[in-house]
Formats: C-alpha cells, sequence, structure tokens
C-alpha cells in the first residue's frame, strides 16, 4: 500500500494544475479518487488510468458534455436514470479493464453531488424528519434513489435538478456580469468553498459546508464502487 501511495502521489505531482472555478475542481476528483482507493484490489495501472479518466479526461476532453457533468438535467426520474447508469457503466468498464471510462464515471459520480440540489434537498428533509445531521451519517445517492418518501418530498420542493450551464443566457451572464439566474449553475453548484452555495452551512447549525458534504459523499460512493460494495 505505501509503493501504491507512492506512486499515486508522483502521479499527482505531474498531474495539470489548471482550476477552473465554475467546476468541481480536477484535483477535487483526484484527491477523492486517491482516498476511495485505500483498501481497494485494483492493479496499479487502473489507478493511474482511473485518474486520468476521473480527472483531465473529463474536465478537459469532454467539457462540455452535460451527460458526464450532469448539469441541465432535471426531475428525480432523470437524475436518477443518470446516477445508476454512472454506477452500471462503472462495473461494466472495470470489468472490461477500460479504466479511463472507469474514471470518467467517477466523475459523474462526483459532479452529481457537486451539481445537483441533492445535498440541499436532504438538508431539508433530515431536518423535516428529524433524521441526524452528522457529516459522516448522510447517506449516498445510492441509498436513496430507491427511497418512496425522499424521492415524493423531492417532488413536492420542485424535484431534483442540475444547474444549467452552457446554455446562451449562461454566456450573457458571464459576457456582461448579469445577475445568475436562479436554477443556473452559478447560484446552485458546490464545487467548491468558495462558491456562492457550496460555502453555505450544510444546515443552520451545522459545522460543516454544503460542498464539504458534497466532497465527503462524492467520495463514499467512489470507495463503494472501488471496494465493490456498490
Ligand atoms: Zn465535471
Amino acid at each position: 500500500m505505501e509503493a501504491t501511495n507512492n506512486k499515486i502521489d508522483s502521479i499527482k505531482r505531474r498531474a495539470p494544475r489548471r482550476h477552473k472555478s465554475d467546476k468541481f475542481p480536477i484535483r477535487v476528483h483526484e484527491i477523492m479518487l486517491k482516498d476511495a482507493f485505500v483498501g481497494a484490489d485494483f492493479p496499479l495501472r487502473a489507478v493511474k488510468w482511473m485518474r486520468f479518466g476521473i480527472g483531465f479526461f473529463s474536465d478537459v476532453v469532454l467539457m462540455m458534455k452535460s451527460s458526464i457533468h450532469l448539469d441541465n438535467h432535471k426531475g428525480n426520474d432523470q437524475l436518477v436514470k443518470a446516477y445508476r447508469r454512472a454506477i452500471d457503466n462503472f462495473h461494466h468498464y472495470t470489468e472490461r479493464h477500460r479504466y479511463v471510462c472507469a474514471g470518467v464515471c467517477l466523475h459523474t459520480i462526483g459532479d452529481f453531488y457537486a451539481h445537483s440540489n441533492y445535498i440541499d434537498l436532504y438538508s431539508l428533509y433530515a431536518s423535516q424528519r428529524k433524521l441526524p445531521m452528522d457529516k459522516e451519517l448522510l447517506p449516498v445517492f445510492s441509498e436513496m434513489m430507491g427511497n418512496s418518501d425522499f424521492l415524493a418530498f423531492a417532488k413536492s420542493q420542485g424535484e431534483l435538478r442540475t444547474g444549467t450551464y452552457g446554455l446562451i443566457s449562461d454566456l450573457i451572464e458571464k459576457i456582461f456580469k448579469t445577475k445568475p439566474k436562479p436554477g443556473s449553475h452559478t447560484l446552485m453548484n458546490l464545487d467548491s468553498n468558495k462558491s456562492i452555495n457550496g460555502g453555505k452551512p450544510f444546515a443552520p447549525d451545522a459545522t460543516f459546508t454544503k460542498h464539504e458534504a458534497g466532497v465527503y459523499l462524492a467520495y463514499t460512493e467512489c470507495r463503494n464502487l472501488l471496494q465493490h460494495l456498490l
């Protein structure tokens, strides 16, 4: 494991330093993957290629693909379908040793938490149902996507959705620096603690931010997949 970590560290040093403020930064994805690999039994070359898939390949080569970053998705059904597809594809690609594609699937899992309103909705749901609000007890979406009570709650709040991104209105907002529209990626994303929504506390008296909740859940789900728990 020591040798594996050293190898991962050296890959990390060579990784691109590009940091787009309006995406879950590449390094967040990569570090999540590194942590999630601890205890997993994939060969070292798989680690290397998945790292390329989750980071550079997804964010640079596939930058504008909404199906990868889950931008512009609307409704419980569409989000459940997209999340399930990412899980199924991860298994499909790892079985065939196509690790770059498997890494892209993990990127989508991460972006679900950073780009959707799942964490906002779950915060409201948990406070109404008096459920635990500790970060380590928050459920990943694979646990909740079949929970009819949660899905009905989401429906009552306007359903699960992700922010709009790459539309003409978003371009106008960027060029003319107009106020971001409700439902836009700019207003909704939890990409970092510096983003408008990501820096807010998970709940009124929580000691962690929505971004930190998103990173934790994305890491947990990546670990579930890498360790064959899902
Ligand atoms: Zn992304």
